[in-house]
């Protein structure tokens, strides 16, 4: 019983659960990443890209302020937001891109939800000379038109998807459908470490960057590692990719958070971990939300970026071996963090990082006051203002901030 070695499984998650069609296409992708990723030619070229185009490394920014008003002694951000395209999805991009045009595809196919692994791939493919077709669902194209006249600024033809639910699982079905049908031309660049494997071990390796330099950072900054490291939850890539570093250090807690949409019980929510169970999706076994028959259930989020029904096979391991803790916050704490890192730090986090911001509260219950906290920043604010100016907020809640001008709570 060598189970476990299998290439690609995680415990009883992951896998290959793919159309005979396209198991040449993974086995060709696994042998071609191999051999990239062991020759330094790639690697140099990677690492180059990343400095001189991407901006790497990305800071790591001590916040006091936060830190204060979520009661603990120290948190400090990974500025993702700080990347090229303003956000972490660019780093995966980037190196699959260019492993697409190693491996002699001209043509690329991405699917996106909120835009920004569309608007990464597109740049990406800009940068090398590929061509980039992106797949979005209708409903998402309408509520992000500012990163679909992005992605068609940097050369990549937008397919609209209007099938089912006419968002992200919608648009990943269809790039997987032109993969499929195109597969001896094309490369397909998936988004988050999601998907059959080599997908989500690849993805993780493209984002562990963030986790080397984080670690560095920290140890650099405070002398020592951090207690915990929190990041939002997906597909699961940012948090992986910042996880990767400390997956060994038995000490340092890891904690993902994941999309509580209107609260877990009232079933419109976006966590698969925390409210999801064992299936398959989107050629992997793992933990997704899913009706009594199986059928892949309506997701949702303030944040287009968590909305996805899946996550990640290894997420779906680090949650049963209880290496990870998984929590949820709503769109309404979401929200808050969002001004709270808005007001305190002077820096608008993406909605999606938002949730890890709100968390920190609860970090600081759980674990104490003492507790340094290291949360990566997956991406910035720019792309979610009209949703939180849909949301009525007057500029919120002054009286959150500690120092802020606002009314003080009765109690406080
Ligand atoms: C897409 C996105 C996410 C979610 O994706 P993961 O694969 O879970 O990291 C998180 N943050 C931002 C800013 C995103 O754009």
């Amino acid at each position: 019983m060598i189970a476990a070695a299998r290439p690609g499984r995680y415990g009883e998650f992951g896998g290959q659960y793919l159309p005979e069609t396209l198991m040449p296409a993974v086995a060709e992708l696994e042998a071609a990443w191999l051999a990239a990723r062991a020759e330094p030619g790639f690697q140099d070229e990677l690492a180059r890209l990343l400095r001189d185009w991407v901006g790497r490394p990305t800071p790591l920014t001590d916040a006091p302020r936060l830190a204060e008003a979520v009661g603990l002694s120290r948190v400090l951000l990974k500025r993702e937001d700080l990347a090229h395209t303003g956000a972490h999805k660019i780093n995966s991009a980037v190196g699959q891109a260019l492993l697409a045009k190693r491996m002699g595809k001209q043509r690329v196919v991405a699917e996106t939800g909120a835009g920004q692994h569309g608007v990464a791939s597109a740049a990406a493919c800009a940068l090398l000379g590929l061509e980039c077709v992106v797949y979005m669902g209708t409903v998402d194209a309408r509520r992000q038109q500012p990163n679909v006249f992005r992605m068609k600024l940097l050369g990549a033809e937008v397919r609209e998807v209007d099938a089912g639910s006419r968002t992200l699982k919608d648009a990943v079905n269809e790039a997987i459908r032109d993969w499929v049908t195109n597969v001896r031309t094309t490369y397909y660049l998936l988004g988050s470490a999601i998907g059959p494997h080599p997908y989500p071990a690849m993805v993780k390796d493209f984002q562990s960057v963030i986790g080397r330099e984080a670690r560095a950072q920290t140890l650099a900054l405070c002398g020592r590692l951090p207690d915990v490291v929190v990041a939002c939850v997906g597909g699961g890539s940012n948090a992986i990719g910042v996880w990767s570093a400390f997956l060994d250090d038995r000490a340092v807690k890891l904690r993902g958070v994941e999309a509580g949409g209107e609260g877990i019980a009232s079933g419109r929510h976006a966590a698969s971990i925390v409210g999801g169970s064992v299936g398959v999706l989107h050629g992997s076994r793992t933990l997704v939300l899913q009706d009594d028959e199986g059928q892949i259930r309506e997701t949702h989020s303030v944040s287009a970026g968590l909305d996805y029904p899946g996550v990640g096979p290894e997420h779906a391991l680090l949650a049963q071996s209880g290496r990870a803790e998984y929590v949820a916050r709503t769109d309404a704490e979401a929200l808050a963090g969002f001004a709270l890192l808005s007001r305190t730090e002077g820096i608008i986090p993406a909605l999606e990082p938002a949730h890890a911001i709100a968390d920190l509260r609860q970090v600081a219950l759980a674990l104490g006051r003492d507790t340094i906290a290291l949360v990566c920043l997956s991406g910035r604010g720019d792309k979610d203002l009209e949703v939180v100016m849909s949301r009525g907020a007057s500029p919120p809640d002054r009286g959150l901030v500690p120092g802020g001008r606002g009314t003080k709570p009765p109690d406080g």
